[in-house]
């Protein structure tokens, strides 16, 4: 895994299967009964700041690393 890939938390996930559904991208991928993240380079998307599949997760198992700030435009 690397740079701004999502993590998984294995120990959280349920294997609902909805983050590999909801992904546009295909690299949440389930195999073995784990969900597993795909690929060696940053995902576009995900360094884009998707995140549908840890604002889909029930469980909370996904973390994107990166963060949404909002600038107060008033300034
Ligand atoms: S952040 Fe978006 S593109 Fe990246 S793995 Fe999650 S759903 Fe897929
Ligand atoms: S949405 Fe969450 S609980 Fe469901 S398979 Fe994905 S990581 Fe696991």
């Amino acid at each position: 895994m690397v740079g701004n890939m999502p993590v998984i938390d294995t120990a959280k996930c349920n294997l609902c299967g909805l983050c590999v559904s909801i992904c546009k991208c295909g690299i949440l991928v389930m195999e073995d009964d784990k969900v597993k993240v795909v690929g060696s380079v940053d995902c576009e998307r995900c360094t884009k700041w998707c995140n549908a599949c840890e604002l889909v997760c029930p469980t909370g198992a996904i973390t994107c690393p990166f963060e949404i700030v909002l600038e107060d435009s008033r300034d």
